[in-house]
């Protein structure tokens, strides 16, 4: 049965058009009214927006899928989004059981569980070994180079992982079938010491994605391994930045040891809520919008800015130092991730920024009045009312 949907009576009516009081005219047609309706910022922009900023939105729903006997993935890189050369990202499914199989890559990959729970495991180059669950909203991370598996528990699981470097590819990964399959047999019964009829069966190619048995409880006793540094986290366990309008985890190298080119930000925004005016000194942001309808707008010096409208399941860029905020634009809470590769998360606050400087000072940019000026708060609120 299908779920009642708040967007379907707003998004039935009467078809946006690329008008406003007096620039603009109606479309007649052809046109993907579908699509209109869900960017009303790129079909009529803010009169604020200017000049050539690159597109900085990529939906899941328009990456190439990769379907496989237990599970599926698909990819955003800058492949598909030439400005994002920071991060890949790639949304991958699970079945009960679904394994995607014992691999390596040449890039860290970060994660962020969204639905249901897996079994995570790894093997570091000092031998030590890492076994852990994994649900709802807690994140991995496996250091470039170091093998690893993921599978799906009795409910299944849905994730994001992101990549520090935008032209991974998750079709390019260095997998156990495919080596086995690529090394001739007599080297094999050498390595392993025994003789070649013990490899007749191997799989004779990759195998990527597969259905294996859900596997058992772990066993209480070493839940972990002997992997010095843990390779997981609980995100959602950490205590949030609350403010008026939503609240804010930050999970970096500070808190999540490991992760030393990957942080992120989780951030919620309420109905009518927005993301502060803000810029990032340290790196280009890449998004992910787990929930909700947001719209951004960016502002890339040189007199340009450019808007964008997001829904969950897209994916959203901000280069490097460029201004913005994001706005919550639906009747439910916005959630989205902020990504980053650095080590840690760093924030600029256009209103701390002006608070913390001279009142005359500010007053000579803006021509603002005292009053104004006597309301802006020294302490950061990232996300506002
Ligand atoms: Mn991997
Ligand atoms: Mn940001």
């Amino acid at each position: 049965m299908q779920k009642p949907s708040l967007d379907r009576a707003s998004e039935a009516g009467e078809a946006p058009q690329p008008l406003k009081e007096d620039v603009g005219a109606t479309d007649p047609g052809p046109r993907n009214l579908g699509r209109d309706r869900q960017n009303p910022d790129v079909l009529a922009p803010p009169d604020t927006d200017s000049g050539e900023v690159p597109n900085l939105r990529f939906s899941f729903s328009d990456a190439h899928n990769r379907l496989e006997e237990g599970g599926w993935a698909r990819e955003v890189t800058a492949r598909e989004l030439p400005v994002a050369t920071t991060l890949a990202g790639v949304n991958m499914r699970l079945t009960p059981g679904g394994v995607r199989e014992m691999h390596w890559h040449k890039e860290a990959e970060w994660a962020f569980m969204l639905d249901g729970r897996a079994r995570i495991t790894a093997v570091d180059q000092d031998g030590h070994d890492f076994i852990d669950d994994v649900g709802v909203g807690d994140l991995w991370y496996f250091p470039a180079g170091i093998p690893h598996a993921i599978q799906g528990l009795e409910e299944g699981c849905e994730f994001v992982l992101v990549f520090d470097d935008g032209n991974f590819s998750e079709n390019s990964t260095f997998s156990l079938t495919d080596w086995f399959a690529h090394t001739p047999k007599d080297v094999l019964a050498t390595n392993f010491g025994v003789s070649e009829s013990a490899f007749s069966h191997i799989p004779s190619g990759e195998r990527y994605i597969f259905q294996g048995e859900v596997p058992g409880p772990l066993p209480v006793s070493s839940p972990r391994g002997t992997a010095p540094e843990s390779f997981s986290h609980r995100m959602l366990a950490q205590e949030p930045i609350r403010t008026g309008g939503g609240q804010v985890r930050i999970t970096d190298s500070s808190n999540f040891p490991v992760s030393t080119t990957v942080a992120a930000a989780l951030v919620e925004v309420e109905p009518g809520g927005m993301r502060e005016l803000h810029w990032h000194p340290n790196d280009d942001e890449w998004q992910y919008f787990i929930e909700g309808k947001g719209r951004m707008t960016v502002f890339a010096s040189e007199g340009t800015a450019r808007t964008f409208d997001y829904r969950m399941g897209d994916v959203g860029y901000v280069p490097f130092a460029m201004g913005h905020y994001i706005q919550n634009t639906g009747e439910e809470p916005l959630r989205f991730l902020e990504m980053f590769r650095s080590d840690h998360f760093a924030d600029v606050s256009l209103h701390q920024w002006m608070a913390l400087t001279s009142c005359e000072l500010v007053q000579e940019h803006l021509h603002v009045d005292r009053e104004f000026m006597d309301t802006l708060r020294k302490e950061k609120r990232p996300v506002v009312e």
